[in-house]
């Protein structure tokens, strides 16, 4: 199973657990994982421009446009890290994604083997949302009451501090599942 070359994508409402998931996935087959959300976090963290033009949407909970977040993943992918098979978390997101990406497939020869998508009812994904809590520096997610970490507000993996998602606030969450 290590090893075992292919590209998928994870699809699923914000709070589903994609991301969970994707890490598990990545874990087990040795993929690149690559999450949207996560590489504009990070931007928003570097203070990028980017980072600014991305949070100024995120922290209302509406999608960054189309044609950055493309880019970006068109740029992603032609890394040297994807040609032993990449896991999509968060794109395509809108049908124009889905259109781009069949056409970045077709200019780096690559193929999507597989998509999962992950169905969870509302009323979970709301209590699942608004307990959520993301650790600073490695990005592993917890939760208040599901999945709580050893020590309150510490991150088992790496001992850094947990925090709150802007986007997880009830407002926010509301907008994106919406979207
Ligand atoms: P996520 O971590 O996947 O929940 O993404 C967090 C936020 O980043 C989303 O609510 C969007 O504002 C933005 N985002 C992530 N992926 C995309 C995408 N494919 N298209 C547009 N915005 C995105």
């Amino acid at each position: 199973i290590g090893g075992t070359k292919m590209n998928l994508i994870l699809f699923g409402a914000p709070g589903a657990g994609k991301g969970t998931q994707a890490a598990e996935i990545v874990k087990k087959y040795k993929l690149t994982h690559i999450s949207t959300g996560e590489m504009f976090r990070n931007e928003i963290a570097n203070k990028t421009a980017m980072g600014e033009l991305a949070n100024s949407y995120i922290s209302k909970g509406h999608l960054v446009p189309d044609e950055v977040t493309v880019e970006l993943v068109k740029e992603r992918l032609a890394l040297e890290d994807c040609k032993n098979g990449f896991i999509l978390d968060g794109f395509p997101r809108t049908l124009s994604q889905a259109k781009c990406l069949d056409q970045i497939c077709l200019d780096l020869n690559i193929k999507i083997d597989y998509v999962i998508d992950i169905e969870v009812n509302q009323d979970e994904l709301i209590s699942r949302l608004s307990g959520r809590r993301v650790c600073k520096n490695c990005g592993t997610s917890y939760h208040l009451t599901f999945n709580k970490p050893l020590k309150e507000g510490v991150c088992d993996k790496c001992g850094a501090d947990l925090y709150t998602r802007k986007d997880d606030s009830i407002d926010s969450v509301k907008v994106r599942l919406q979207t």
